[in-house]
């Protein structure tokens, strides 16, 4: 593998390919920990694969781009529901989100990525950030689970300061390439999407099944009609405008913000 001299104040990515190499259970052992006991029924959103087949969140807006870009390049990149909501209202599934069933990313050849003049997907551009400062998971905030594996980030993680404010200076100045800013992004629609659920429920636009036996919840999941999240938000008026809602998440409007702030 080529690695590139390290400037110990700005990470550069040397391009190596190895996170797209291997996209399965990419994740601190505290999150997938998390994922075992909550993800599969106790919450209303509920993971359909097992934590060792996971691989990264595609939103529902980026998985309708990359399908396009399979098509393009002639691929079968496996995009499949990742996780998804029941609403016993309606008897539809809400796939809240996506993922492609593979171990290394369908789209990397030759260690190069196939669309990387593309606005990828999140994951895509915040790698080598596996949590931002931001994120509120109920777990302590440490410096050694704010990053994935990476062999461009030299001293960075050492170097980084453990007052927050600090932090985010400093990660923000390190980071030039935008992963940092994406990291906050991402973990900004995490929670955009898991607000979104509490509003419908209280607004009673939504009744989701919670703490309903797995394997029933799949057999409903298959049968069920399926619609995207985003489209359900436009459909119950909890959003006015979709397009308008993705270009303000792809300009990172959230995050820059938040880091301003
Ligand atoms: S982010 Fe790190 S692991 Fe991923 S391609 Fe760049 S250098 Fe390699
Ligand atoms: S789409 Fe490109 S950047 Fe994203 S995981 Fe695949 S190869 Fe890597």
């Amino acid at each position: 593998m080529e690695l590139k001299v390290i400037d110990s104040e700005k990470f550069e990515c040397c391009q190596c390919g190895s996170c797209c190499a291997n996209i399965r259970g990419i994740m601190p052992k505290e999150s997938s920990n998390f994922l075992e006991q909550m993800a599969f029924g106790k919450l209303p959103i509920v993971q359909l694969v097992p934590v060792n087949k996971m691989t990264f969140t595609l939103w529902d807006w980026e998985a309708r781009r990359f399908r396009e870009w399979e098509k393009e390049r002639g691929i079968d990149a496996r995009i499949k529901p990742f996780r998804s909501i029941l609403d016993l209202d309606s008897n539809r599934a809400i796939v809240v989100s996506y993922f492609m069933d593979s171990t290394a990313c369908p789209f990397l050849e030759d260690k190069k990525c196939k669309i990387y003049d593309k606005k990828r997907a999140y994951i895509c551009r915040l790698f080598p950030f596996q949590r931002s400062p931001f994120l509120h998971t109920g777990q302590e905030l440490q410096k050694n689970n704010i990053f994935g594996k990476c062999d461009s980030l030299g001293d960075i993680a050492k170097n980084i300061p453990d007052n927050k404010n600090e932090m985010i200076s400093y990660l923000s100045k390190t980071f030039p390439d935008g992963s940092f800013e994406n990291a906050v992004q991402f973990d900004h629609i995490s929670e955009f999407v898991n607000k979104k659920i509490i509003e419908l429920i209280k607004e009673k636009k939504l009744r989701p099944a919670i703490n309903y036996p797995y394997d029933m919840f799949l057999k409903r999941f298959e049968n069920s009609e399926k619609i995207d999240f985003t489209d359900f938000l436009l459909e119950k008026e909890i959003i006015k405008d979709k397009e308008e809602l993705i270009k303000q998440f792809d300009n990172n409007e959230d995050a820059k913000e938040k880091i301003k702030n």
